[in-house]
């Protein structure tokens, strides 16, 4: 077996991935293309956490904009990121590779509910663990969920899913000479706003030293060449001025 980098990763996932290019809130092919890219890991022996957002089904905030009340409209969110961890679930079954859902709202007969121990344990047994429902409160994101979920299984490394090659200075589809950041501390990321994470998350990771890598996983076997060791996308570590 090749040597990998890390043993156990996060993967954060938004809703969005998962849509079809027609709109459609989860595209079978797609959902099919990422599972088998996790499921190539977990082979490697890479535990592998995953978190998926709700964003392709709905976001508490935007409900909540439309008159909905914000705790209940996070709520029906938070319900979004089970639907899309099912259909994960699902996917993984399909290709031999064993996974559990485990839910931070309790919904047990659906999936499991989250407890960090027996999390910790599908893990070692090889078993993708996704984490639904984000952090089980309103007012969060899944970015905050995953960041929580990376440092409870005491993950090596967070990778954030994005469409483009990583962390730039603007939006690069909008801004065309937006500056790449190879590597960068959680702190210009805080700084300059940079739109990778939200506060939050961001600050978890820090505070936790919980090193994270945002890259395009949509580019075939991108991150098993980022496991074996190729710089890809984008790392933002903890900066000197956080050392203590
Ligand atoms: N949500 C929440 N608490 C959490 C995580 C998520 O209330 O800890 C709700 C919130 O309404 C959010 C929705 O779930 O808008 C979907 O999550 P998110 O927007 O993070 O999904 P993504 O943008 O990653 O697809």
């Amino acid at each position: 077996m090749t040597k990998m980098i890390c043993q156990r990763i996060l993967l954060k996932l938004s809703g969005e991935a998962l849509m079809s290019e027609a709109g459609g809130s989860i595209d079978a092919d797609i959902i099919k293309r990422l599972a088998s890219e996790i499921k190539d890991l977990s082979d490697q022996g890479i535990q592998v956490g995953l978190v998926i957002g709700g964003g392709n089904i709905l976001r508490g905030a935007d409900k909540a904009s439309e008159g909905l009340d914000r705790v209940t409209s996070d709520q029906m969110g938070m319900l979004a990121t089970v639907i899309n961890a099912l259909a994960m679930q699902d996917a993984l079954e399909h290709l031999g590779q064993q996974a559990r859902v485990m839910s931070a709202l309790k919904i047990n007969q659906v999936c499991e509910d989250y407890i960090r121990r027996r999390a910790v344990r599908h893990l070692e047994k090889g078993r993708v663990v996704i984490f639904a429902a984000g952090t089980g409160n309103p007012f969060f994101t899944t970015d905050s969920a995953a960041s929580l979920r990376a440092i409870e299984i005491n993950a090596e490394l967070m990778i954030k899913a994005t469409k483009v090659k990583g962390v730039y200075s603007a939006d690069p589809e909008k801004v065309k000479d937006a500056k790449f950041y190879p590597r960068l501390t959680y702190d210009e990321a805080l700084d300059q706003r940079l739109n990778v994470m939200d506060t939050t998350a961001l600050v978890l990771c820090r505070d936790n030293n919980i090193p994270m890598r945002v890259m395009n996983v949509f580019e075939k076997g991108a991150i098993m060449k980022l496991m074996m060791g190729e710089e890809i996308g984008s790392l933002i570590e903890r900066g000197t001025r956080n050392d203590q």
